[in-house]
């Protein structure tokens, strides 16, 4: 298979769900290629100090002593997250003999946290969902949109 590193960013939503199943149905028996499961917990409203730049899986300030309440809310949402996820993916996996990295990262919002994924870990397909947990009008969600726009790779939207 061409592809060696997709990316389905994942927040849980129905949509999402078929963009993970469509991926492993892609690359699934491809030991050499990865699917990698992202679900970024934006920090919106949320100012620390501590959090400046996107942080994948990185925790590490959970132990800085100066940490404040707003970390620690991240913390959780990033732990709730990726421990759901691994459900979902191991019900999903079917058998797949490819590489499956989950990863929940933290960032000022998902587009960005996913657009920085892609450059940073050498994704060369992204498979997501064209509507999300949000709005019910519309033909493609704002992250969908937003995804299309900042990344070089191709893009797979899925119903
Ligand atoms: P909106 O968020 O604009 O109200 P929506 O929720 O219906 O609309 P999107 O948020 O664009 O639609 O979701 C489309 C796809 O984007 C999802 O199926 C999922 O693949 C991905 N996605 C959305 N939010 C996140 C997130 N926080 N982390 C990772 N992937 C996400
Ligand atoms: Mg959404």
């Amino acid at each position: 298979m061409l592809f060696k590193n997709v990316l389905v960013p994942y927040d849980e939503s129905e949509h999402a769900k078929s963009a993970l199943h469509i991926a492993l149905g892609m690359v699934g028996d491809d030991s050499t290629a990865t699917v990698h499961v992202l679900a970024i917990v934006a920090t919106g409203a949320f100012t620390s100090p501590t959090l400046t730049g996107n942080a994948f899986d990185d925790l590490s300030y959970l132990s800085d002593p100066d940490r404040t309440e707003s970390d620690d809310i991240m913390g959780a949402l990033v732990h709730r997250a990726r421990t759901d996820m691994e459900g979902t993916v191991d019900d999903a996996l079917d058998g797949a003999t490819c590489k499956v990295v989950v990863t929940a990262g933290v960032a000022s919002s998902p587009v960005e946290g996913i657009a920085e994924y892609v450059e940073s870990h050498g994704i060369d397909l992204v498979v997501m969902g064209r509507r999300g947990l949000g709005a019910l009008r519309g033909m493609l969600g704002s992250v969908s949109f937003g995804v299309l726009r900042s990344v070089d790779v191709p893009v797979l939207t899925v119903k």
